[in-house]
């Protein structure tokens, strides 16, 4: 297996890859190392409003295109991200850190999501309204115009897929930004659209300052949506920038997810399932189990359970088969983290295990706090990182009032046995998804979005398309 970055790192604007020839770069790094492995060059203002000319006239040609056609060619690039899925999860792995096993899954999750929208496309349906007069009232879907999209590097593959595929599927041109640290991987998907068909001024890829190419995409007339996963801060200031043209937008923001163990859980099953999750992507996902509500008669029981697998993970470089958790993605999040375990540890929450950052690269042991003081810092400002904290509970109704007690709602999770709390917990818990006994919450066919300041509108299912979508109404007497 190559463990080698093998790739040049480009631009594709207006049908054409383009690379340095001049333009500023951005080194790239791998974070199990810290050592560059490639340069980036960044878009100009000159590259930015050659993309949107050309992003204009794909509008047209891609809008006119049969939805047949379109739904092929989506079917296309899912058969082009498997065949290239080993290629695709390599440069995942050495720009963002993630295990191998873990970046092949992203781009396993990838391929069904085009194949998904690809079908999904032919489903933007209206409806008409008969008068008793004879006058009709036709209601269509159409297009909203091109777009604008801007994804983080945690989930780099599947994140830019959710905005393309059902950006496309509607009929949409997109210019993509993708996150700076984790170029290779996106460029190479970029790669299957153009070659599964996609027009070329459809679908263009930059890169770039971020806040220079949001500021000069959104202010263009041309852009008519813009769709953002990343952290609340930026995406108000995207909000802020989009209203100057009341352009519509999607939010995809941070949350701080709750999990809420019942004493009628099934303990060891529940331990299995629950450590795993939270070290997934070394925590550094946006619905990552984060705040552990524990009923207090399995509290000590569920803690030292929690720790004692969790000190069992192989922490390595992502390239090693037996890794289970790999670095952090970038140099600013083991500071962060760093500095949110210690300020929970001086004011009193007990360090089971971790707590410690590691000795090259980017790395953060896998950290478990228990009894967290509620004004720890880390109990308010999601951790996004390997950290797992553990407070008690006695009732149903403080388990809930702690879980909704934050600004946000993302994601939320409960696990019991007793099908009537159950159901009580998905009426209860603010959160745009609830996992109960499950963390299977990111599907194809079913909305992903959050509520309060996690952001609104919705990707996957039909929802993620009808986001791409305005809606006309013609009156016909
Ligand atoms: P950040 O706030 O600097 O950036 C978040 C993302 O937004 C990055 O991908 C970045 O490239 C992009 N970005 C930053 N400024 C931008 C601008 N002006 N215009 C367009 N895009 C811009 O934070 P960070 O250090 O990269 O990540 C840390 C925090 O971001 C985390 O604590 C987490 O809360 C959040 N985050 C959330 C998600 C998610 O899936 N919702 C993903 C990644 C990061």
């Amino acid at each position: 297996m190559t463990q080698t970055y093998d790739t040049e790192l480009k631009l594709f604007i207006n049908g054409s890859w383009r690379t340095g020839e001049g333009r500023d770069e951005h080194a790239v790094l791998n974070p199990a190392t810290g050592d560059t492995v490639a340069a980036l060059p960044l878009a100009t203002p000159a590259d930015l409003d050659e993309a949107l000319a050309a992003s204009a006239k794909g509008f047209q040609e891609w809008r006119a295109t049969d939805v047949e056609a379109r739904g092929a060619i989506l079917h296309k690039v899912a058969s082009l991200i498997r065949e290239r899925t080993e290629a695709i999860a390599t440069l995942l792995t050495l720009e963002q850190g993630k295990p191998l096993v873990e970046a092949r899954g992203e781009v396993a999750s990838s391929a069904a999501l085009f194949d998904y929208y690809a079908e999904e496309a032919k489903r933007a349906y209206g409806r008409v309204l008969v008068r008793p007069t004879g006058q009709r009232s036709i209601v269509i879907k159409q297009p909203v115009g091109p777009t604008a999209t801007f994804t983080p590097w945690n989930f780099p593959v599947y994140l830019m897929t959710k905005k393309l595929a059902a950006a496309l599927a509607a009929g949409c041109s997109v210019i993509a930004k993708p996150p700076e640290e984790t170029p290779g991987c996106t460029s190479a998907l970029m790669r299957c659209l153009i070659d599964a068909g996609v027009p070329a001024n459809v679908a263009q890829l930059v890169y770039g300052v971020p806040d220079m190419v949001s500021r000069h995409l959104i202010g263009s007339p041309t852009i008519r949506k813009i769709s953002f996963t990343g952290s609340i801060p930026v995406g108000k200031h995207l909000m802020r920038l989009a209203a100057d043209g009341a352009k519509r937008i999607t939010m995809e923001l941070g949350g701080h997810a709750p999990v809420l163990i019942f004493d009628d859980c099934d303990l060891e099953k529940t331990l299995d399932m629950v450590v795993p999750q939270k070290f997934r992507n070394a925590g550094q996902v946006c619905v990552s189990p984060t705040r552990f509500y524990v009923q207090r008669g399995i509290y000590d029981r569920f803690v030292e359970g929690f720790a004692a697998r969790t000190r069992q993970l192989v922490v390595g470089n992502g390239m090693d088969a037996d890794t289970k958790m790999g670095p952090l993605a970038n140099s600013r999040r083991p500071d962060a983290i760093d500095a949110l375990v210690e300020d929970a540890r001086t004011k009193g929450a007990r360090v089971l295990t971790g707590g410690v950052r590691g000795n090259q690269g980017f790395f953060y042991q896998p950290t478990v706090l228990a009894d967290v003081p509620l004004d720890a810092n880390v109990m308010s400002n999601e951790p996004f990182g390997p950290v797992a904290l553990m407070r008690p509970f006695d009732t149903f109704d403080e388990a809930i009032e702690q879980a909704n007690r934050l600004p946000y709602g993302l994601a939320a999770f409960g696990f019991t046995e007793n099908g009537r709390q159950a159901n009580m917990l998905g009426d209860a818990l603010e959160s745009g998804m609830v996992g109960i006994n499950s963390f299977a919450i990111s599907v194809p066919d079913a909305p992903f979005g959050g509520v309060k300041e996690s952001g609104f509108g919705s990707e996957g299912g039909p929802e993620g398309l009808d986001s791409y979508l305005v809606t006309k109404a013609i009156h016909q007497a």
